[in-house]
């Protein structure tokens, strides 16, 4: 699927939407992460108190399989935070739209992108021409399906550098992205850790005013959705930013690219988020801990075979590129 004719397409589609307002103003800050000028101050303000929420939990040693897949010893608050943090550096506002104005090729910049081999992309049949850094829609109403940006058009989350990583190491071009408030950052790896957050984490589409916004439920949902995403920025060669499969006949999500051929992807963080969430939140009701479980059920549902029919492996989660970025 990857052929250059496809790639130069999909760049293309990528660069080619307008340009956008909030063209000045400062960098926010968001513990160590940096979100552009135009990222509303509530969201940010939510995420802040969704961040001190996790310290709230109780500390509950976390399972083997939280280990293995995070590479962490501890679910301390402190742990994971740097782990979210080392893989997202920078936060995007909803209202970017890639254009030449902000997504440019550097031209005097040297980076030589590892001679390593590129992910499988799996793509719908019937999509010609998806933008790769808008990598598909998928179907409402389900809050780990729902990370990418929707039909409607309300971004959730997406990890905008693993694409903008891949889309330049396909076409051999080491792209900048500007971000509001903050400058140009080289893409020289999906550590670089660029997310685009969007209304759709906060409003009230997915769950209905009577889960309010500050419920350990959307709680959950933002922080898992998070890492879900943090993930995206891992892997190298086959395995960069542990790009999603199409999820097969019969499947809820046939035909989206919103399955894992893998044990240890973007889907399996989340889930695992969840669960340690259901175990550790004291203030938690009964009900809302079991929302919380099926969360990550409906996460794993999403975890399928490999290519070639064999059960799913743990991936190489060792990323790709230089980071922390140079400016
Ligand atoms: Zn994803």
């Amino acid at each position: 699927m990857n052929t250059p004719s496809r790639l130069s397409l999909l760049l293309l589609a990528a660069l080619s939407a307008g340009p956008n307002a909030h063209a000045f103003g400062r960098a926010q800050s968001l513990g160590p992460i940096q979100a552009e000028s135009a990222v509303p101050k509530d969201q940010l303000g939510l995420l802040r108190q969704d961040f001190a929420w996790l310290g709230t939990l109780q500390d509950e040693p976390p399972t083997q399989e939280f280990r293995e897949v995070l590479g962490l010893e501890s679910a301390a608050p402190a742990d994971l935070l740097s782990w979210l943090s080392s893989r997202v550096r920078y936060m995007v506002a909803e209202d970017f739209k890639p254009s030449l104005l902000n997504i440019r090729p550097y031209i005097f910049k040297k980076f030589e992108f590892p001679k390593t081999e590129m992910p499988d992309l799996e793509f719908p049949p019937e999509a010609e021409n998806i933008p790769l850094i808008d990598p598909n829609s998928l179907p409402e109403g389900s809050p780990e399906g729902a990370e990418e940006p929707e039909s409607g058009g309300k971004v959730v989350m997406a990890n905008l550098g693993s694409a903008l990583y891949l889309g330049g190491k396909m076409a051999d071009m080491l792209l900048g992205i500007k971000l509001r408030g903050i400058g140009r950052i080289p893409v020289t790896s999906p550590r670089v850790g660029i997310i685009q957050i969007g209304e759709g984490l906060f409003d009230d589409g997915l769950f209905g005013k009577e889960i309010p916004n500050d419920s350990p439920i959307r709680r959950t949902f933002r922080m898992s959705t998070f890492f879900h995403e943090a993930r995206h920025s891992d892997g190298n060669g086959k395995t960069l930013g542990f790009m999603h499969a199409l999820c097969p006949r019969g499947h809820d999500y046939e035909n989206t690219n919103a399955c894992d051929r893998n044990i240890n992807g973007p889907y399996s963080v989340g889930a695992l988020m969840d669960e340690h969430i259901a175990r550790a939140c004291s203030e938690c009701t009964e009900v809302e801990r079991e929302t919380i479980r099926l969360f990550g059920l409906e996460s794993r549902s999403r975890i399928i075979p490999s290519r070639d029919g064999s059960a799913p492996n743990a991936w190489n989660a060792a990323p790709e590129g230089q980071f922390p970025p140079r400016k």
